[in-house]
C-alpha cells in the first residue's frame, strides 16, 4: 500500500488535495498534529468518512518528530474525534501511555517509534519495541530509524520476518531510499510518500506519484528482479527512468531499478549480496572500486580498470563489464568519415583520469591514436597513463581492438603513444588535437556554469584545436555544455553524451535480460509518464 501523506495545509485544501492524489494513493495519513489551523470544533468528517482512500489519523508529539504541542489528554482526545469522525487507524507513539477507544474490526491501531539521529537500532532491541507494541494490542508495529549504510535497509526484511505482527518499516535519508521503494519485497505492510508537488516530512521520502508510477512500489514483491544504480550522487541518474520505463512497458520483466546510494562500496556489497540484486549500473565515483566485490570481470573492464555493468548468474555469482567502452566509440564512430579507421595516427586530448577517462584512453590507443591525458588532479592521470602504457606493453589493449582493426592490423598500440599533460595551456608542440574528449564531471547538472577549462580562451592563447577537430563530451544532462558551446561556437565538430549514454543502456539491457531497449521513440513516451 502507498500511504499519502497529508501536511502543511488546511482542512479545506487537504480535502482538495486528497482527491487529486487519490489516483496514487492507496490511504491516506492526515497528520492532525501538522494541518494548518485545524479547529477541533470544526466537522473532520471531510478528512476522514469522506475522504477517497482510508485515513490513518496521527496526532504526533514533537519527541518523535511531529508538531503536537498540546498534552497527553488533549492527544487522546483528537484522535479519539478523528475516530469518530472516521479514521480507520491511528498512528500512537509507543511511549504515548494513552488508551484509546475503538472497535478493533473497524479501526487499526499502529503503534509507532521514531527515531532520527544516531546509529540505527540492532534486530534485538527492534524485535523488542515490535513485542512491545503487541502486547500493548496493537495490530501493527510502525518504525523508522536511520540508515547509516545502504545495508540497513535489509533490518527491514529481519524486522518483518521475526516480529510478532505485522510492521511497517523504514530505514530514513537518502541511504534508506530503497527500503521505501522496495518497501512490499522487504516486507513491510505499506510506505509513506509525500502528495504531489508536497515537501517530504522525513529525509528520503519519494514522492507518491513515483512510487506509483515510476517504480510500481505497490506490485512489488520478494521475487521482484532487482536492478539500480549505484553511485554517489545517483538523484541525477537518467537510469531510473530509462529501466523503469523499459519495465513499465515490458511488465512480464518483473523487474524494478532502484537508486543506490551508497558512500562505501564494501558496504554496499553486502546490500548486493543479501538482496540479492540481479544487476546493477554503476556511475562516478565506484566504477574502479566496485571491481573489488566481483567473482568476475570481463577481459576488456579489466585492461580499462572501471566497471559500470554488473550482473548476477544462476549461482549468485557477480560478473562486472563495462558497456561504456562500446557506448562512448560506436556513436562516435558512427559520425567520423572513416569510422573505426579514422583514429589512427589522429591526436587526442582526454580531459579527466576516472572511470569514463579510462574507458575513451584505452580506446583511443585500441584505435591507433596518439593520447593525451589531462587531470586537475594531475597524480592520477599519472597513475592512468601508467596503467595504459603497461597493458600496451603487455598485449593486453589487444583485447580493446575493435574486430574491424583487428584484421587489418592497422592500429598499432604503442605503449609510448600515451602521456599525461602537467598543464593544459602550455607544452604543445607540434601538431594540433584532432580529438579533445571531457571525461570529467566539469559542467554535469547542477553545475552547469562549469567547464573543465575555457576554451574559447585557450584557443584565443594558441591552445592546439585542429580545423575540423571533434570536441565529444560524455556529460549527458545537460546536453550540450558549456564546453560543448563553446566548441560549436569556434565552429568544431561535436558530440554530446546521450548517444553514448544511450548506447550503453542497450547493451547493459541486453546482458541483463537478453531482450532489446525498447526503441528511444517509445521510451521517452513511456518515460515522460514517470
Ligand atoms: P569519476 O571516476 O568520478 O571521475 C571524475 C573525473 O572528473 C576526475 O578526473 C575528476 O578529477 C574530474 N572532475 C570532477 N569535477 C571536476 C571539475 N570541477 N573540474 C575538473 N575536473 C573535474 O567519474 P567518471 O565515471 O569518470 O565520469 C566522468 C563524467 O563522464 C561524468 O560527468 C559522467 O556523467 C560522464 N559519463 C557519461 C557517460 C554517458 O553515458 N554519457 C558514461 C560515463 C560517464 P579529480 O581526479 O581531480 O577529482
Amino acid at each position: 500500500m502507498i500511504v499519502g501523506v497529508v501536511a502543511d495545509v488546511s482542512l479545506a485544501h487537504a480535502v482538495v488535495r486528497m482527491q487529486e492524489a487519490a489516483p496514487f494513493c492507496d490511504r491516506f495519513e492526515v497528520r492532525l498534529d501538522l494541518l494548518r489551523g485545524l479547529d477541533p470544533e470544526a466537522n473532520w468528517a471531510p478528512l476522514f468518512a469522506h475522504a477517497p482512500r482510508p485515513v490513518i489519523a496521527t496526532c504526533r508529539g514533537p519527541a518523535e518528530g511531529g508538531g503536537f504541542h498540546g498534552g497527553p489528554e488533549e492527544q487522546r482526545d483528537w484522535l479519539q474525534q478523528a475516530i469518530a469522525a472516521g479514521a480507520q487507524a491511528v498512528d500512537l507513539e509507543l511511549l504515548a501511555e494513552i488508551d484509546l477507544q475503538r472497535d478493533p474490526a473497524q479501526v487499526t491501531l499502529i503503534r509507532s517509534v521514531h527515531q532520527f539521529e544516531g546509529e540505527p537500532p540492532a534486530l534485538g532491541t527492534l524485535l523488542a519495541l515490535a513485542r512491545h507494541a503487541a502486547d500493548s494490542g496493537a495490530d501493527v508495529f510502525k518504525v523508522a530509524f536511520p540508515a547509516r549504510g545502504i545495508s540497513d535497509c535489509l533490518r527491514v526484511r529481519e524486522l518483518c520476518e521475526q516480529a510478532p505482527l505485522p510492521c511497517v518499516a523504514v530505514a530514513l535519508g537518502e541511504l534508506g531510499v530503497p527500503s521505501r521503494i522496495a518497501y512490499r519485497a522487504l516486507g513491510s505492510e505499506w510506505t509513506y510518500g509525500p502528495l504531489p508537488g508536497a515537501a517530504p516530512l522525513a529525509p528520503g521520502q519519494v514522492p507518491v506519484e513515483q512510487l506509483r508510477t515510476r517504480y510500481q512500489a505497490h506490485s512489488l514483491h520478494p521475487d521482484t528482479r532487482f536492478f539500480g544504480v549505484l553511485g554517489n550522487p545517483v538523484a541525477h541518474s537518467r537510469g531510473v527512468r530509462v529501466h523503469n520505463g523499459a519495465f513499465a512497458l515490458m511488465p512480464e520483466l518483473e523487474a524494478c531499478y532502484l537508486p543506490l546510494l551508497s558512500e562505501d562500496v564494501t558496504e554496499f556489497w553486502e546490500f548486493a549480496r543479501k538482496l540479492p540484486l540481479s544487476g546493477f549500473s554503476v556511475t562516478a565515483p565506484h566504477k574502479q572500486a566496485v571491481r573489488a566485490g566481483l567473482d568476475r570481470v570481463t577481459p576488456a573492464a579489466r585492461v580499462i580498470g572501471a566497471v559500470n555493468t554488473v550482473w548476477r548468474d544462476e549461482h549468485g555469482r557477480y560478473h562486472g563489464d563495462n558497456t561504456d567502452y562500446a557506448g562512448a566509440f560506436e556513436p562516435l564512430e558512427e559520425r567520423l568519415p572513416g569510422g573505426v579507421h579514422a583514429f589512427a595516427g589522429m591526436r587526442g586530448l582526454v580531459l579527466g583520469a576516472g572511470g569514463a577517462a579510462r574507458t575513451v584512453v584505452a580506446g583511443l590507443l585500441a584505435r591507433g591514436a596518439e593520447v593525451y591525458v589531462y587531470n586537475r588532479t594531475h597524480a592520477r592521470a599519472e597513475a592512468l597513463v601508467a596503467d595504459m602504457r603497461a597493458h600496451a606493453a603487455t598485449g593486453a589493449l589487444a583485447e580493446l581492438v575493435p574486430p574491424g582493426l583487428r584484421h587489418d592490423g592497422s592500429a598499432e598500440i604503442l605503449s609510448s603513444n600515451v602521456f599525461a599533460l602537467q598543464q593544459i595551456d602550455h607544452g604543445f608542440s607540434g601538431l594540433p588535437f584532432d580529438i579533445l574528449i571531457n571525461a570529467t564531471s566539469a559542467g554535469m547538472h547542477p553545475h552547469e556554469e562549469e567547464t573543465p577549462f575555457d576554451l574559447l580562451h585557450a584557443v584565443e592563447q594558441g591552445f592546439p584545436l585542429s580545423d575540423g577537430a571533434w570536441v565529444y563530451d560524455l556529460v549527458y544532462v545537460p546536453a550540450p555544455t558549456r564546453f560543448l558551446k563553446q566548441a560549436h561556437q569556434l565552429g568544431r565538430n561535436i558530440l554530446d553524451g546521450r548517444p553514448m549514454y544511450r548506447r550503453q543502456a542497450e547493451l547493459q539491457f541486453e546482458l541483463w535480460h537478453n531482450q532489446e531497449l525498447p526503441s528511444e521513440e517509445t521510451l521517452d513516451a513511456a518515460e515522460s509518464k514517470l
